[in-house]
Parts: structure tokens; sequence; C-alpha cells
């Protein structure tokens, strides 16, 4: 039998104790809002990550990743081989929609018509629906992805028309802030926008809202799905610009 270096050996225990870890907040985090743990999925953020500590998190039974740039991702899946589910959690440019149609199950960050109707064509037959979630600007600053409030029911509308795309609801990325009661105000913000859109008829259920700082805050607000990066696979080296 091969040896495991011990180095790598720490690496694997450190990514089964951080999984271990963050389930345990989700779960305090779902009882402390009378909400089941099961109501809330976790999603791997991977990004920046080599594809060793993405086998790692599979093996300790974590099985849908996220991602944000498409070609790192799709290097990523090369790699692996493992039958993962994908989330597109980055912006997305439309020469870069037929390799997330193909090959992602999950794209959350929805912002315009032309993107929807792209990824609706170039889906596959065989492959099912596409699962997409809009991204909202909740802060409302210029520099920060995603549609504003209003611009949504007519988004949803048109993405409603699309054969290839299952709507599931929103994600959001709040600013960064230590201020639980703004963390909690923000993502309070899109539960009531996701809620008044199935009030409208649309038959939403995912809220993609929570990560490392703030999921705490994000639970207790509703969010059916986290994105976890640092505190499963640790700090990232370096941040890079857009897909
Ligand atoms: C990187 C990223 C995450 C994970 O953030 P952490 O703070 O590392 O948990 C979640 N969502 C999006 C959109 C991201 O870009």
């Amino acid at each position: 039998m091969r040896r495991i270096p011990a180095a790598f050996q720490a690496i694997m225990a450190t990514i089964t104790d951080n999984l271990q870890a963050v389930k345990d907040r989700i779960a305090r985090a779902a009882a402390a809002a009378q909400r089941d743990s099961s109501s809330v999925a976790l999603v791997a953020v991977s990004k920046t990550h080599p594809p060793s500590l993405v086998r790692e998190a599979h093996a300790a039974g974590q099985k849908a990743f996220g991602e944000n740039y498409v070609q790192e991702a799709l290097e990523k899946m090369d790699a692996l081989g493992l039958p993962l589910e994908w989330h597109l959690i980055g912006p997305l440019q439309s020469n870069k929609t037929r390799p997330v149609a193909e090959r992602f199950d999950w794209v959350h960050t929805l912002e315009r018509e032309k993107i929807a109707r792209r990824l609706s064509e170039q889906r596959p037959a065989g492959l099912g629906e596409l699962n997409v979630l809009i991204q909202l600007n909740v802060s409302g600053e210029r520099s920060k992805s995603g549609v504003s409030a209003g611009e949504i029911p007519a988004l949803a509308r048109s993405i409603a028309t699309l054969a290839n795309l299952r709507l599931r609801g929103l994600m959001a990325v709040p600013e960064a802030t230590p201020d639980v009661g703004l963390q909690r105000a923000r993502f309070r913000q899109v539960r009531e926008i996701f809620e008044r859109l199935r009030g409208a008829g649309f038959e939403l259920d995912t809220l993609s809202m929570g990560m490392s700082d703030d999921m705490e805050s994000a639970i207790a607000e509703g969010a059916t799905l986290v994105r976890i990066g640092t505190a499963i696979f640790g700090a990232r080296a370096s941040v890079r610009g857009a897909a």
C-alpha cells in the first residue's frame, strides 16, 4: 500500500474536522431559529484550492462544491472525475455560458436575461434543467454584482419562460460587516423579496446566503443554502478578478 505523507494526512484530518465544525455551526444556528438543520444545504467553496482538497472534502462526505471562475472549475472537474454537484457562484459572462450549461448543476449569479437565454439554449438535452438563482444586489453598492430588488420580478418572469432552466430562488452577498444587526437586516431584506416572489406565484425553494463569517445571521433569517469556503479549506492565498 502506498504510504500517505504525514503532511497530507494532517490536511485530510483538518478538512474533515473543519467540515464537521461547519456542520455543527449550521446545526446550532438552525436550532436557535427553530429550524431543522436539514433545511440548510452546505456548498463547499473550493475556489483557488487544488483538486486534492476537493477530493478530501468529498472523502469526508461533501458532495456540493462552489466555484467562482469558470476555467478554474472546468480544470478541477477534469482533474477529479468525481460525480460532484457543481455550483457557479461567481459572475458569468456571455462568452462562457456554454461550458457552464454543459457542466454545472447550479448557477447562483444570474443577472441578465441574455445570459439566462443562452444557458437554456445551450443546456444539453438529457441533463435536466439547470438550477438557477437570481443574484440580488442587496447592499445597493454600484460596484457589487446582482440586480436591484425592483428589477427582480421582470427577470424572474422571463427566466420562468425558459425551457431548460429552473428558477429556484435568490442569492445575495451583502457587504462584509462584523455588525450582526446589519448582517441580519440585509439577509432579512433578501428573504422578504424571496417571500414576495413566492406570493406572486413563483415556486421558489432556495435562498443562497451566508458565508464563513456570517452564516449564523443568514440561517437566522431563513437561508436554505450557505456557501462556505474559508471555514472548510482555510484562507485563500490570493483574490482574483472576474470569471
Ligand atoms: C468566496 C465566496 C464564498 C465563500 O466565502 P468564505 O468567506 O471563504 O466562506 C461564498 N460566496 C461567494 C459568492 C464567494 O465568492
